[in-house]
């Protein structure tokens, strides 16, 4: 009876759409008959019409289950703003009083419902599920169901439990949708939700319009970012940061610099993310930046870049957040940052982890560093991720396909590759495998007795670099295959064992080198790498002579950070002068006047007009804690009971303090040092750093000996500091 529906009234009636986008009126029609379906469809494909049409026609409640509480009420409201009548579309979560859910309830009872939209956990209540039993269902569907995988970017172990709820409410048929999914991914959906004959529709994954680049992250990534945006002026974009304080430190960043930023992430109050969104869907704002707790479901169809600053913890999860951009079928560039440290780091935080979630997410780091690293087209990388061939040689809109390397023939290379994955019998991963070619004889490869076999060492002396983009050309080519099921580990494909025997030229390239050169030091802003070295050397004198108009060291005058900066940001008002790093209003005050005329000067003489971009702004970075410990000090709060309030070792409060002092504030500790140093120490450490060339610990404790303590050096160390340098 369904079958005769024509669809495509309906799509104009309910939606005013005038035509279905891809596979949508295959997939309606496969809900309609009754049949469990999975829909694996790009971000912005149009998966939320695959459920909210069929469930207006057919009889019955639909629920959709959803992880996105927050975006619950905007998908109601949209479905409610359609209809004719009230109560079309509702909602279940936490967030509803007792009234509230009675009216669902009530609306539902009265057959007024078609949708009803539920969080997983709110599913599994004892009551509700007590109450859907009582409701006819016409269909359950399940919204971003890579959910249910541990091998996916978002796992939320309710999804686990979605089959044994449905059993209990009552059977219908299940259509379950992804924006993305590999081959273990779907497998493990199908499996959990119980749909293993479920239909299948998968749309391409490529996204022709989205250009795809990955930069070496340097120390001037804030830099490269904030000119970038300046060169995409008014145009909306998404910039993704790991940790919440990357994220609030980039946006006052960029914020300084004029650019119309906001922070967004889950530790922020519900009412400051919804005005955040709101405000950047009505282009208030142009970029945020969050952590991924932000975009999915915003359906802003003109978002123009999403950079990532951190490299992601999952080519899916990099997928679907740079499917955010260019939804129109416009522009959308995605930049990746990437950097070796980075990936250690996400490795390091694992380490509590279960093993085998540990192994898990360590495959999927590796496939994201081989993204990143390699020279192969981008868009061929990633889809070949998601199961999907990309047949073009060269796609013409990513960073490696614009500037595509020179081949080489990788071909004896190879042949030591694939022999030595089957002289190893196929069980063991790629790291192995590249120990194992160039002959290193780990631990592990000798407790396996592999140093023995002939094959062991056949690359030694081949360059190192090949072997890591042969492996993966190699994967990409089909000779290879990893088994992901299985750790990772390296197989032979029958293309790869008839290559052993007929070996043909395999023309490959050559990976990007990533220099490691960033340091991810909260305290240090802006860069070094457009440092004017005559300015820097004109600076230098000048401090010289200040200092010894002054009778100081001259790194009391500015310290040679400072100068790095001046002689890249070319300062030349006051203002501009305190967003040096260690440079307060006291320091520019005091010292600032002639430094200022001398770049002045020499940008007049040189005819540098500073370029916008370059004269990055940065803030004043100063943490919550230590606002606080400033605060403390100016209420002459005893330092030792100020480190006990504050959880810290008396040396790491004085690192922070030293730190406080080295960025231009002035502190006086002086309430302090009476208690605990004697004067004549006092005395003899303050003069020892007025005479000192240098500011550094170590000496100062070689030079003063025995009886003076760390401490007590570094104490009178941030007096001097305060009274002379800020
Ligand atoms: P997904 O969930 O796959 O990311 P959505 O369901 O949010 O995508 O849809 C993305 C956008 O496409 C929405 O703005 C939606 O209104 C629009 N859309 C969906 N189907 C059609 C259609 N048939 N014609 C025009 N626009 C559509
Ligand atoms: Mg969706
Ligand atoms: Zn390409």
């Amino acid at each position: 009876m369904t079958k005769e529906v024509n669809l495509i009234d309906a799509l104009k009636r309910y939606f005013g759409f005038d035509k279905f986008k891809g596979d949508q009126e295959a997939i309606i029609r496969n809900v309609l008959d009754g049949n469990d379906t999975f829909v694996l469809m790009p971000t912005g494909g149009g998966k939320s019409l695959c459920y909210q049409l069929p469930s207006l026609i057919m009889p019955g409640t639909a629920i959709v289950i959803s992880p996105l509480i927050a975006l619950m009420k905007n998908q109601v409201d949209v479905i409610n703003g359609m209809s004719e009548g009230d109560g079309v579309a509702h909602y279940l979560n936490s967030s509803l009083n007792k009234s509230a859910v009675e009216q669902v309830k009530s609306d539902i009872r009265a057959g007024k419902t078609k949708l009803l939209y539920v969080a997983p956990e709110s599913l599994t209540k004892e009551d509700n599920v007590e109450f859907l039993k009582t409701v006819k269902i016409s269909f359950y569907a399940v919204d971003e169901a890579h959910c249910i995988s541990e091998w996916g970017h978002d796992f939320r172990p309710e999804y686990r439990r979605i089959r044994p709820i449905i059993s209990q409410i009552g059977n219908a048929p299940v259509i379950a949708l992804t924006a993305t999914a590999t081959d273990k991914v779907r497998t493990d959906i199908k499996r959990s939700l119980g749909i293993a004959d479920a239909h299948e529709f998968k749309s391409s994954f490529n996204r022709p319009n989205l250009y795809y680049e990955v930069r070496p992250k340097t120390k001037d990534v804030d830099k490269q970012i904030i000119m970038f945006i300046k060169q995409h002026p008014g145009k909306s974009g998404i910039i993704y940061c790991l940790a919440r304080k990357k994220v609030e430190e980039l946006a006052e960043i960029l914020k300084a610099n004029d650019i119309k930023a906001a922070a967004y992430h889950a530790g922020l109050d519900s009412s400051t993310r919804s005005k955040t969104q709101d405000d950047f869907l009505m282009e208030n704002i142009d970029v945020i930046v969050a952590t991924i707790a932000f975009g999915m479901g915003i359906d802003k169809p003109d978002v123009r870049f999403v950079i990532h600053y951190d490299i992601p913890k999952s080519l899916e999860g990099y997928y679907q957040e740079t499917g955010r951009v260019g939804r129109d079928g416009g522009e959308g560039k995605c930049i990746a940052f990437y950097a070796k440290k980075d990936l250690k780091k996400l490795e390091k935080f694992m380490e509590g982890k279960p093993v085998a979630e540990q192994d898990i997410g360590r495959q999927l780091l590796q496939e994201t560093a081989a993204y990143a690293e390699s020279s192969v087209c981008r868009r061929k990388m990633l889809l070949h991720y998601f199961g999907e061939e990309y047949e073009q040689d060269n796609c013409g809109n990513c960073d490696n396909c614009k500037h595509p390397k020179t081949k080489i023939d990788g071909k004896d290379a190879l042949l030591i590759i694939l022999k030595a994955v089957a002289a190893v019998k196929e069980n063991f991963r790629q790291e192995y495998i590249v120990d194992f070619v160039k002959g290193r004889g780990t631990d592990d490869i000798v407790s396996h007795k592999h140093d023995q076999l002939d094959e062991f060492g056949a690359g030694a002396d081949m360059d190192n670099k090949l072997w890591n983009p042969v492996i993966r050309q190699a994967l990409l080519a089909g000779y290879l295959r990893k088994d992901v099921e299985n750790y990772g580990l390296l197989k032979l494909t029958a293309s790869g064992k008839r290559y052993i025997k007929s070996q043909e030229p395999f023309m490959i390239v050559m990976d990007n080198e990533f220099t490691d050169d960033y340091v991810d030091d909260s305290n240090e802003a802006g860069g070094t790498s457009a440092l004017d070295p005559e300015l820097f050397s004109i600076l230098k004198d000048l401090r010289k002579k200040t200092a010894h108009k002054h009778q100081l060291p001259p790194y009391v005058i500015f310290q040679d950070v400072s100068l790095e900066q001046m002689a890249t940001m070319y300062p030349v008002t006051q203002e501009e002068l305190t967003n040096v790093q260690g440079v307060g209003i006291g320091k520019a005050k005091r010292y600032g006047k002639e430094f200022l005329k001398v770049i002045k000067e020499y940008c007049e003489e040189k005819q540098i007009v500073p370029p916008e971009e370059l004269r990055v702004r940065t803030v004043a970075k100063k943490s919550m804690l230590k606002v606080s410990i400033i605060q403390s000090i100016d209420r002459k709060m005893a330092l030792d009971d100020l480190a006990d309030a504050k959880g810290l070792d008396f040396s790491d409060l004085l690192d922070e303090i030293e730190a406080i002092v080295y960025s231009g504030t002035k502190l006086n500790i002086d309430y302090f040092i009476e208690d605990v140093v004697d004067d004549d120490k006092v005395d003899d450490i303050y003069d020892y750093f007025m005479e000192s060339e240098t500011d550094d610990l170590n000496e100062a404790l070689d030079e003063l000996g025995d009886d003076y303590s760390e401490d007590e050096i570094r104490l009178v160390r941030i007096k001097f500091l305060s009274e002379n340098a800020n």
